[in-house]
């Protein structure tokens, strides 16, 4: 035994070859937290002093080799001052550094994952050979970080400049044969055989067959290009880059460039310290901050699926009332993941719409080569179309996706309770109306729970389920743990009109009316929103939402909040929906739409919005500078986000902050409404309400931020 500690252990093999394995007791799978940290320095300075060894391979007994750094720590790391965590960043890199200068061999045995910190503990060996069952990649720069233990350093030395660029930029994962086209590893073989391909490698090197040292040679020295290719492969990397992502709102890929640029002419130790200083600076970006953070929000919000869905009944075949956008969605959801569901409309024509689009999604993913036809076949043949309740009876869940009237609804959830088995959950996928209220219309209301999807169904991750004064603890675990079968995340939440999601964006579309109302141009409001990072403006949105749907949910959210949410003047929406644009469903919305080449409707800007607008925008017009605009539509979307705090409508800040980023798109990168608010600061915060507050009781600071700030509390904090 050359070391042996919980995270990591060195033994002796044969031939002199020792075996440095990763496995961390008690945990299901290997990290880079500050222990394995420790024990990898520990392990080397073994290594240093062990004169029997000639070789050495990397192994991971977990089916991952090693998930990365442990992102729990980022936190506490990222609030040290950007010399300290790039003093920090060194002296984890000088394990790495003295790993690889070790008088021997080195070959990693990459068995499963090998991400970011993983990943860069494969380079420092010479050789790399992996299974076929593995992957390999640099994710960081999702984290709003870029590689730090030496990743920018030795990929670049390895696979080149444009490949290395591309592989941490977009930090997406590379399966086995394109880690091999690329160089990242020398060899993949099946999984069975990797240790003994392994040992194999070792061999070769120490017999002299193969010439280890210029491998390690070649890592150490600056990148052998001329001053003219780097250039050129600096310039085209970041063309394709910056095309992708913003780098005001993503900066993460530009400051890896950065670093790589100053640090690919200089040799190792000093190109560590350049990566250093670069991670030190991604580090400390507010992105960075939010993006760690929504990493482990999703963790969180994850893990409270699970301790929900305790109570779960086990669900065999679903029902869903309603073959219309939503309902043959949610059909197609849950038949796409195995489930089989019975799905009623009252008229043919839809219940042929419905399946006609599944038939469309299903057909792309055979032209991708995601599915077989046979397996297309299989998936239509679980959604059973119906015009009556024939199979109810043994149905274990009906969501019910009717048109968006409480009587309607009222009446059709009664029907269908008398119908279904007494244990029968059942749900409503209504967008607005209080779950308590449509209770009151049925027998059993300890069954019934809402179960708001988003549209489209197969591309919104979210689902609120939703908790009514009667709903049993068997039913929100039961709806929860379909939503998670299902492939969605469930956040749970307490009823109220408009829920969480939609009870916060009803006072966003009030201040994008006010300001429209004041003389603001919507295009240009929508211009400023999607800078600010939304993947769509408030004008372009209501009209991919619907403006009927948008009016009519606007009447429910006025009945239930009547202080804040109903106006006492006749917004744009409202007038635009009188003169019957209805947004994309009837291609005039805000904007106008035509069908692409594609077949998608492409939005073009429409003089006669401007005209209709006159009717409901005052004289005294008023302009408004970018940061006005973002300041009052904010301000009304993050009061709302604290007043369903407040209320216990949700539970906590991360909940509430990813149910609005994977709910109506804010933007990722800023964390969500709560980290919006943090990052700002809360007296900031505080002092914009205060300039606000004469617009409306949407722009008052809620009590919960008065008080947090008092305290000097964050939510975060
Ligand atoms: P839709 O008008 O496209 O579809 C409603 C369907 O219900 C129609 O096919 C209609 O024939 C059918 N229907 C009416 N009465 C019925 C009955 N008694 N039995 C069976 N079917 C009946 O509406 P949609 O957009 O799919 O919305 C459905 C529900 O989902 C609404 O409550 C809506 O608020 C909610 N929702 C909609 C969206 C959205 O963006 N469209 C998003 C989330 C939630």
């Amino acid at each position: 035994m050359v070391y042996q500690g919980n995270r990591i252990t060195v033994t002796m093999l044969e031939d002199g070859i020792a075996n440095m394995q990763y496995n961390a007791e008690n945990e299901s799978v290997n990290k880079f937290d500050a222990e394995t940290n420790k024990q990898f320095g520990e392990a080397v300075s073994a290594l240093e002093k062990a004169d029997d060894v000639k070789g050495l391979i990397v192994t991971s007994a977990k089916s991952v080799f090693i998930a990365g750094a442990d992102i729990t720590e980022f936190v506490g790391s990222f609030k040290k001052s950007e010399s300290e965590i790039k003093d920090w960043v060194i002296h984890v890199n000088d394990a790495f550094n003295r790993f690889e200068d070790l008088p021997f061999p080195k070959v990693a045995a990459i068995n499963g994952a090998a991400m970011g910190g993983g990943c860069e503990m494969t380079l420092v060996c010479e050789y790399r050979v992996m299974s076929d069952k593995a992957i390999i990649g640099l994710p960081e720069t999702q984290l709003g970080i870029f590689p730090g233990f030496g990743g920018t350093v030795r990929s670049t030395r390895i696979i080149g400049i444009d490949n290395a660029l591309e592989l941490i930029a977009t930090g997406t994962p590379k399966k086995p044969l394109d880690a091999l086209k690329l160089g990242l590893v020398d060899a993949t073989v099946p999984a069975d055989d990797l240790q003994d391909a392994a040992i194999d490698l070792v061999k070769k090197c120490i017999s002299g067959e193969l010439d280890w040292k210029a491998k390690r040679e070649e890592k150490l020295a600056p990148v052998k290009l001329n001053q003219l290719e780097q250039a050129m492969a600096f310039n085209s990397a970041k063309g394709m880059i910056f095309a992708k992502a913003n780098p005001k709102q993503y900066p993460a890929p530009a400051l890896a460039i950065e670093a790589i640029e100053k640090h690919v002419n200089l040799p190792r130790d000093k190109a560590i310290e350049v990566e250093a200083a670069g991670f030190a600076k991604a580090a400390k970006t507010p992105q960075a901050e939010s993006l760690v953070g929504l990493f482990l929000n999703d963790q969180l919000v994850k893990k409270l699926a699970k301790k929900h869905s305790k109570l779960a009944h086990d669900i065999n075949e679903a029902a869903v009332l309603g073959a219309g956008i939503m309902g043959g969605g949610i059909a197609y959801q849950a038949a796409s993941k195995g489930l089989p569901i019975i799905m009623k409309d009252i008229k043919s024509e839809q219940l042929d719409l419905g399946m006609g689009e599944a038939s469309k999604l299903l057909g792309k993913m055979v032209d991708r080569g995601k599915m077989t036809p046979t397996q297309m076949g299989e998936t239509l043949s679980r959604i059973r179309p119906t015009l009556n309740y024939g199979d109810f009876s043994e149905t274990d869940i009906v969501i019910e996706a009717v048109v968006e009237n409480p009587n309607v609804k009222r009446a059709v959830l009664k029907e269908v309770e008398g119908l279904v088995k007494d244990d029968c959950i059942l749900a409503s996928n209504t967008s607005t109306i209080s779950i308590t209220f449509l209770a009151e219309a049925l027998e059993r209301p300890e069954n019934f729970v809402g179960m708001h999807f988003f549209n489209p169904v197969h591309r919104m991750p979210l689902v609120e389920v939703i908790r009514g004064e009667k709903s049993s603890e068997e039913a929100i675990a039961t709806t929860v743990a379909l939503a998670s079968k299902m492939g969605k995340v469930p956040v749970v939440v307490n009823d109220c009109p408009g829920f969480l999601v939609n009870r916060v964006l009803f006072p966003y579309f009030g201040a994008f009316d006010l300001l429209l109302k004041q003389g603001a141009d919507f295009a240009h409001v929508d211009k400023v929103m999607e800078k600010f990072g939304w993947p769509m403006g408030p004008a372009y949105l209501i009209d991919v939402v619907g403006l009927d749907t948008g009016v009519h949910g606007a009447e429910v959210m006025a009945d239930g909040f009547p202080d804040r949410m109903k106006p006492d003047y006749k917004g744009a929406i409202q007038h635009l929906y009188e003169n019957n644009r209805l947004g994309q469903k009837n291609g005039v919305g805000f904007y106008k739409y035509e069908t692409d080449s594609r077949g998608k409707p492409k939005k073009t800007a429409d003089d006669a919005t401007y005209e209709l607008l006159q009717a409901t925008s005052d004289s005294d017009k008023q302009t408004f500078d970018d940061q006005a605009i973002i300041d009052r539509t904010m301000l009304a979307f993050c009061n709302e986000t604290v007043r369903c705090l407040e209320d216990n409508i949700v539970s906590t800040p991360s909940e509430a902050d990813m149910a609005m980023i994977m709910g109506v798109g804010f933007p990722p990168f800023r964390g969500g409404p709560c980290r919006y608010v943090d990052q700002m600061g809360l007296d900031n915060y505080l002092a914009l309400c205060e300039k606000y507050a004469h617009l409306g009781k949407a722009y008052e600071a809620p009590q919960k931020i008065r008080d947090m700030a008092a305290a000097g509390e964050t939510f975060y904090s």
